[in-house]
């Protein structure tokens, strides 16, 4: 992407180097044995291509009929012949079925930005309860406080780090019995959600950008309680971080999705920045792209005209972005997204992003026109059976 771009480039401290002659000469045939050596000690390993056996989200979990949550279909391998190409950084043991990614956040340094001021009127919106679980705040009470919970159901809870307001509300997708997509090799988007999610909250926080993330760790939470905690905080940015399945086909460089708000020109540029970023940063990577014909950033209209997708439809208001910035579903993304290395570039370009819409006018680019959609929502986000985390 060749935006202008007014404030200085970040200097961020993860020693990523997607592009190493040096390295790859020296490394990759000692990283090629001890990939074979993985996969002959690896007997459970899955085949990475053409495996339609991935489970699709828990069968618990109720399909929403007005589409609650991010993603188109979820779970499903995308039928196409991909070759694998591992870049540089990524080992390949990372990629193993069901490994949850590692929660180290590799220290950045970040100038401190001119931010603006933090919607709050001296309420508490928000509680971190002794667990680290975030819960809004529906009253405070006597003795501690009327909350929603994950499960969206009301409770008590005696005490807390009481959040008052925040300049962005991060949400990574789905979570505890509802993983989202699975790719072919096992790994869980509600788990590359979060790790993404972690990580550009430390990138940001280095910043001075005061966060508050809806989901803390593997536990499921609804729409409802997503929205129900962005709405009470009214950020400047709401942002949903989702990864893909089921591309149209292989893509000439990533086929990275942003979803906007119809009516909100701040969604809008949010969304757009976001999206100039991400592909900015992955463009790196010469590995077997996939995409969607329309991929860029774009909106998706429900059948009422409103916003399709629930978290971007219920947290009307508060400027918001449905993110979908690889495909889960493509063995090579895959790889990159199992990787910390890559969690962490994805990490950076989305906390650059939110940094240059909070802190310039920037419009961000990608624009496109998308083909109508009649697929429903992937399952997940509803309550039945929801079973909240513990609290205190
Ligand atoms: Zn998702």
């Amino acid at each position: 992407m060749g935006a202008s771009r007014p404030q200085a480039p970040l200097a961020l401290g993860a020693p990523i180097a997607p592009k190493a002659p040096v390295f790859l000469q020296r490394c990759v045939p000692i990283l090629l044995v001890l990939a074979l050596i993985a996969a002959a000690c690896t007997a459970e390993r899955p085949t990475l291509a053409g495996d339609t056996s991935v489970p699709v989200a828990s069968s618990t979990a109720p399909v929403d009929p007005v589409g609650v949550d991010g993603d188109r279909a979820e779970g499903a391998g995308n039928g196409f012949a991909q070759t694998t190409v591992a870049p540089a950084d990524t080992a390949p043991p990372e990629t193993l079925a069901g490994r949850a990614p590692q929660s180290t956040i590799e220290p950045a340094a970040l100038p401190a930005a001119d931010l603006p001021p933090v919607n709050q009127d001296g309420t508490v919106k928000a509680l971190r309860t002794p667990t680290g679980v975030v819960v809004q705040v529906l009253q405070k009470l006597d003795d501690g406080y009327l909350v929603q919970t994950p499960c969206a159901i009301e409770a008590t809870v005696s005490s807390g780090e009481e959040l008052f307001g925040a300049h962005v509300v991060l949400d990574a997708g789905h979570g505890g019995v509802e993983p989202g997509a699975v790719g072919p090799a096992g790994t869980k988007e509600s788990h590359v959600n979060l790790a993404i999610a972690e990580r550009t909250q430390a990138l940001l926080e280095e910043a001075g950008v005061v966060v508050i993330s809806t989901r803390t760790a593997d536990y499921r939470i609804s729409i409802q309680a997503r929205t129900g905690i962005a709405n009470a905080v009214n950020p400047q940015a709401f942002v949903s971080i989702h990864h893909n399945a089921e591309p149209d086909g292989p893509f000439n460089g990533p086929g990275a999705e942003t979803y906007y708000q119809i009516a909100d020109d701040e969604s809008k540029r949010l969304a757009a920045l976001i999206y100039e970023e991400a592909v900015q940063a992955f463009s790196a990577y010469d590995i077997a792209w996939a995409g969607d014909t329309d991929a860029g950033v774009k909106f998706r209209p429900g059948s009422s005209g409103g916003d399709y997708y629930g978290i971007l439809r219920r947290s009307n208001g508060v400027p918001a972005t449905l993110t979908e910035l690889a495909f889960l579903s493509n063995p090579p993304e895959e790889e990159l997204l199992a990787s910390q290395a890559f969690q962490q570039v994805e990490a950076e370009a989305l906390a650059k992003a939110i940094l240059r819409y909070l802190t310039t006018d920037d419009p961000g680019s990608g624009f496109v026109e998308p083909y109508p959609r009649t697929a429903p929502a992937g399952s997940g986000g509803g309550v039945s059976n929801c079973e909240d985390p513990a609290f205190e």
